[in-house]
């Protein structure tokens, strides 16, 4: 089999890829490791920022996103027993952030794909690649490709079929993860809480109108069995409180620990293998920004592949990593700020008190939240 672009894995990064190079008519092969179903199904990120909206859009596939996302133009940061408002979009130009879950994000770009025709094969799992001959070896035998993408998030098999030596890798593991829950209850507040408590951090977070998506920091090596519902309401009820507010409670439909951490591979492209999103960088998720990357760097390998086969010569493929990694490191970096402000990180009393110092400067002073709104809602000049 033989195909222009071999895209390994069909989550965000691999499917935006597979429909904007549609869209330009170029060729590709999807393969991916999970079922459809499974892969419709698992539940990760949720906020989009304005530029993933509007590529989605440019793509044709946000009919349900601009029926259902729920547009938000503040967050709050809640510390000390009080809680203020962000205004990222009078802080960030009118730009704002849609509340949009990546199961949704994920069922659009998979339905879009399979109405049209090209191939997107579940159940394939890719074995290796070679970079250097453009070939993907996986359960059905091989694929040729002139450009391997792979988007195989963080476990996957492509950044290992880089040779050793080539890659530089830069990482952080965080000694805390997130419980997470998905309850059945209307979100208490309108807008996402970044609770700083000194039991640990919380987030307020949501999925839709009757949808809540809550979180806790726990030990990163907790199961989320060991938290009885009862355990985890209790938690957040106790750092999340508020005079004269209070946190609704419903069935808990699913509830999980992720582990927090920062790594970036670099250069994000050898031979005929170009990596994208997770596949070559994580972020700790405190600044909302895995499935942006992703889509972001899906958006500017299109964008190269674009130009090549419209002859226009690889001066963008070249650069790929070089610009991604731009974006990339911001992202790192406003992330792991947001997670090392927010998160109990010891039980030091000084610590504590650098970070609610700092809480309470990007809570007053207009150029720090101004600084932290741009960010959040992604910088224009990283685009
Ligand atoms: C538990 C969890 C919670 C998260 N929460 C948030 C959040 O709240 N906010 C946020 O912004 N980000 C969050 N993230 C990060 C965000 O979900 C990711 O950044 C995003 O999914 C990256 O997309 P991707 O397409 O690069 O990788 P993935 O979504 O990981 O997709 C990779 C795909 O490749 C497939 N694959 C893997 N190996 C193979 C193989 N050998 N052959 C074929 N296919 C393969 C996988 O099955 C998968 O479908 C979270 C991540 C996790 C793990």
């Amino acid at each position: 089999m033989r195909t222009q672009v071999g895209i390994v894995g069909a989550g965000p990064a691999g499917l935006t890829l597979g429909r904007l190079l549609e869209r330009a008519g170029i060729e590709s092969v999807v393969l991916e490791d999970r079922t459809r179903e499974y892969v419709e199904h698992r539940i990760r990120a949720g906020v989009l920022e304005q530029g993933t909206v509007d590529l989605l859009r440019e793509a044709k596939v946000a009919d349900r996103l601009d029926h259902e996302g729920i547009v938000h133009s503040g967050i709050h940061l809640q510390f000390d027993g009080e809680r203020h408002r962000v205004p990222l979009a009078d802080l960030a130009g009118d730009r704002s952030i849609v509340i949009y879950g990546q199961t949704e994000v994920v069922k659009d770009l998979i339905a879009a794909r399979l109405e049209s025709g090209p191939p997107l094969l579940f159940e394939t799992p890719v074995e290796s690649v070679d970079p250097e001959r453009g070939v993907i070896h996986h359960a059905g035998g091989e694929l040729e490709c002139d450009v391997i993408a792979g988007c195989d998030g963080f476990h996957g098999v492509c950044r290992s079929g880089i040779p050793e030596g080539v890659l530089t890798v830069f990482e952080r593991e965080f000694p805390f993860g997130w419980l997470g829950i998905l309850a059945q209850v209307a979100p208490s507040i309108d807008e996402l809480v970044y609770t700083h408590h000194p039991r640990g951090f919380a987030l307020l977070s949501l999925r839709s109108a009757e949808l809540s998506r809550y979180y806790v920091q726990c030990d990163p090596d907790e199961s989320a069995d060991d938290w009885s519902d009862d355990a985890i309401w209790e938690e957040l009820r106790v750092r999340t409180a508020l005079d004269g507010w209070r946190l609704e409670e419903g069935p808990i439909l699913e509830k999980g620990v992720t582990g927090m951490r920062s790594f970036v591979a670099e250069p994000m492209q050898h031979g005929r293998l170009y990596l994208v999103g997770d596949a070559a960088h994580i972020v700790p998720p405190t600044g909302a920004k895995g499935l942006n990357l992703a889509v972001a760097d899906a958006r500017t390998l299109a964008e190269a592949l674009i130009d090549w086969y419209g002859g226009n010569g690889d001066d963008h493929l070249r650069s790929y990593s070089q610009k991604c990694l731009r974006r990339v490191w911001r992202a790192e970096q406003f992330s792991y700020w947001m997670t090392t402000m927010l998160h109990k990180l010891s039980d030091d009393a000084f610590e504590q008190r650098l970070q609610l110092s700092q809480l309470r400067y990007v809570t007053s002073s207009r150029a720090a939240a101004t600084s932290l709104a741009e960010n959040y809602v992604g910088l224009t000049t990283m685009a």
